[in-house]
């Protein structure tokens, strides 16, 4: 199920402030490989303290827009810009960044401390001031006591937090984490994206992350942007991206959803009704309906916004209610999940949580059933 990173009263959101300076900002780039457009006219402006995620599947381009950002690679086109600087013309190690890679790439024969202090011995920093910096951050990270550790004596975990230290010890403003946590397993992984928003709040300083994972993205950062082949489909808080798609596909991408197809009838200040095209039965909106009416769009209604209840005699398919038999019945502890087979031949999931501890559920494989929800849970996309 889908927590959203969902800020407190109050917290700052410098991109709703017109005035606020973004201190990254990305203008148009673009990065070709051969006839392969990686990242395609990209821009964005992420603010301080914020932790934003680069959210696409595998090939979508969020590893080459970091590098890029990292300073390993050059935009064909467009420009970056650190704290109002141009960086074109700026080395990797000349920039405010650290990238922590997908693959730590510790060194295997430093101990946990020497790989921590690298970076400081490269700069040349004075011993002392190495030691009283590399001690601060293994405690900041957690791994205190085990200075003396080489990689392979650590588990993943430990491993992931000394790439953090040593990314993190050179104090830069912006840190790039290419999904970070894809070596943990699942539960270390929960625990781990709590230390690293805390570590990153402590700190303040600014992270972008690269994710594959939804759930990752959703309860971790401040804003996150959809990739997708190398443009980005959706930027926003995740409550926003999750609540309010603005295409068919940032719906399906994030969570799962009903997607119908239809033909807008009417076209209100309040809301929109649909008719479907594919069956009888009227999808009722209450938000501001994105297109006309005659337009064909896209209705999207997530599985834990609607309700399933057995249906009435004869009881029929109306506005924001659906009828059907159910397939199949998947239960995941905290929720089940309804496969409800519509006369026409499509389905629909239906989600409900788990309240009462029980072993038989009062509905059942094949009954017949009517799904209903609300109009603010039916999103009308214009594609
Ligand atoms: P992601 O990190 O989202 O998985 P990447 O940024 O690694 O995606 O890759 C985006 C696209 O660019 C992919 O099609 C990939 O094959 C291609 N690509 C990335 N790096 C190179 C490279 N050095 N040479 C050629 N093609 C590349
Ligand atoms: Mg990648």
């Amino acid at each position: 199920m889908q927590t959203a990173n969902v800020a407190p009263p109050g917290a700052p959101e410098p991109w709703r402030d017109p005035e606020a300076e973004p201190y990254v900002r990305i203008i148009g780039v673009t990065k070709r490989y051969g006839a392969t457009v990686a990242v395609d006219d990209v821009s964005l402006d992420i603010y301080r303290g914020e932790l934003f995620c680069l959210l696409g599947g595998s090939g979508s381009g969020k590893t080459t827009l970091l590098r890029m950002l990292a300073g390993f690679e050059r935009p064909d086109q467009g420009r970056i810009l650190i704290d109002g600087q141009d960086v074109a013309a700026v080395p990797p190690y000349a920039r405010p960044v650290n990238m922590m890679f997908q693959s730590y790439a510790l060194f295997p024969h430093m101990t946990v401390a020497q790989n921590v202090a690298f970076g400081l011995r490269m700069e040349g920093l004075p011993r002392a001031e190495i030691a009283a910096r590399v001690g601060a951050m293994l405690d900041l990270v957690r791994l205190t006591g085990l200075e003396r550790r080489r990689p392979h004596e650590l588990s993943g975990g430990q491993r992931q937090r000394v790439a953090l230290a040593r990314s993190l010890v050179k104090r830069p403003k912006l840190l790039l984490l290419d999904e970070p946590l894809g070596a943990l397993d699942k539960s270390l992984r929960e625990q781990t994206q709590f230390e690293l928003v805390n570590i990153q709040e402590r700190t303040g300083i600014t992270f972008i992350m690269v994710t594959h994972d939804q759930e990752e993205a959703m309860t971790m950062a401040t804003r996150l942007a959809v990739m997708h082949h190398g443009y980005l489909a959706q930027v926003g808080t995740p409550a926003e991206v999750y609540e309010y798609p603005q295409t068919r596909l940032v719906a399906e991408f994030l969570g799962t959803a009903n997607v119908f197809e239809g033909i807008v009838t009417k076209a209100g200040a309040t809301g929109a009704l649909v008719e479907s095209t594919e069956f009888d039965a009227v999808f009722e909106s209450d938000t501001d309906p994105p297109k006309p009416v005659g337009a064909r769009v896209f209705v999207a209604v997530r599985p834990e916004k609607m309700r399933v209840r057995k249906a009435a005699e004869g009881e029929r398919a109306g506005t924001n209610r659906l009828v059907g038999a159910v397939r199949d019945i998947a239960y995941y502890g905290d929720f089940f999940m309804f496969v409800v087979d519509l006369p026409d031949g499509r389905s629909v999931r239906v989600s409900q949580p788990n309240l009462a501890r029980v072993t038989e559920l009062p509905i059942t494989w094949g009954d017949r059933v009517a799904v209903d929800w609300p109009p603010l849970a039916t999103v009308v996309l214009p594609e």
